[in-house]
């Protein structure tokens, strides 16, 4: 059994390259759902339906949210009646969004999930960390905000001071997946606002020390490819590198990959952790994806 915990960008990267080589039945995928809201009436579970689009293939890789050749009708006929949506969803997205959000008058996240990957033909277990609502402020130096004010409204400019979000419980099956898995994958995904709230829950990191846990950095260098993770990093006292990265998992990391060109950095992690490789972290193509998948794996 394989568990991979996941964001939205940069770990369905790499998953499109597990799901070549792992059986659907032996993956169980964990994803963060600290930025879940409602947004123009509808639940908004940005990560969680990336892990869907991306494990039934409907992914759009232009920008990794919502699917392929979807319309967005209904984006610009609110628009022409003057409500300007702050997430631009497109129509098929929208629909499983609605779903989601009928099911869960009744049902809770996970077992609203479970109905989507089933409909979506998806044969992987697709958890979310939580069932709970977490509450995440990012300060900065222009005062509290949301997490979308900051990084949509804001475009992610204003300095970070921290980081904010309460403790919420992991859902069912979560440290039961992690526990019985042979391998545990960090994926390379934001540290502070993808991974950590998973692994801050109560009984994840204990359950992560008894497994074996790879995790790919998603930086090269002092570069993310996308996203505020450095900012994030810096506001969190640890360094917005590979470095850093390695840091915030050192309670449990048995294996680290970094990029080929970040060898400068291995002696500073053999400190932290013994075991570090280098590789291509790259995600552009699949065969890219398939072969980190398989060094990760050892296969
Ligand atoms: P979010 O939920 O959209 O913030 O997405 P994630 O947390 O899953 O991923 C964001 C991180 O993915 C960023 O820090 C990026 O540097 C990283 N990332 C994106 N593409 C790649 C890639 O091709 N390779 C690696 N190693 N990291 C990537």
């Amino acid at each position: 059994m394989i568990t991979v915990l996941s964001g939205g960008t940069g770990t369905p990267k790499l998953l499109q390259g597990i799901k070549k080589i792992v059986r659907p039945e032996d993956l169980t995928i964990i994803v963060n759902t600290l930025e879940n809201n409602y947004f123009s009436g509808v639940y908004v579970s940005a990560d969680v339906d990336t892990v869907l689009y991306t494990l039934s293939d409907l992914i759009n890789e232009e920008v990794w949210y919502g699917q392929k050749n979807d319309t967005f009708n209904t984006y610009d006929t609110l628009r022409e009646l003057g409500y300007n949506e702050t997430l631009r969803i497109g129509d098929k997205d929208r629909a499983l969004k609605i779903q989601k959000t009928l099911l869960l008058e009744e049902l809770s996240l996970q077992e609203a999930i479970k109905i989507q990957k089933n409909a979506l033909g998806i044969k992987s277990e697709v958890l979310p960390m939580s069932n709970q609502q977490s509450n995440v402020e990012i300060d900065t130096t222009e005062g509290l905000m949301s997490f979308h004010e900051f990084l949509i409204t804001k475009q992610a400019q204003p300095e970070v001071n921290d980081v904010i979000y309460n403790e919420v419980t992991p859902a069912n099956g979560v440290i039961e997946a992690i526990e019985d898995s042979d391998h545990v994958i960090i994926g390379p995904s934001n540290p502070i606002t993808s991974i950590n709230p998973i692994i801050m829950m109560p009984g994840v990191k204990k359950a992560l020390k008894k497994t074996y846990v790879t995790s790919v950095s998603p930086f090269i260098g002092d570069s993310t490819f996308s996203g505020p993770a450095s900012k994030f990093m810096l506001a969190k006292g640890y360094e917005a590198d590979p470095v850093g990265v390695c840091r915030v998992y050192d309670d449990f990391l048995d294996h680290y990959i970094i990029n080929n060109s970040d060898k400068k950095h291995i002696s500073k992690i053999n400190k932290i952790i013994p075991k570090v490789s280098t590789e291509n972290i790259i995600l552009n193509t699949i065969d890219e994806k398939i072969h980190l998948a398989k060094v990760i794996l050892n296969i």
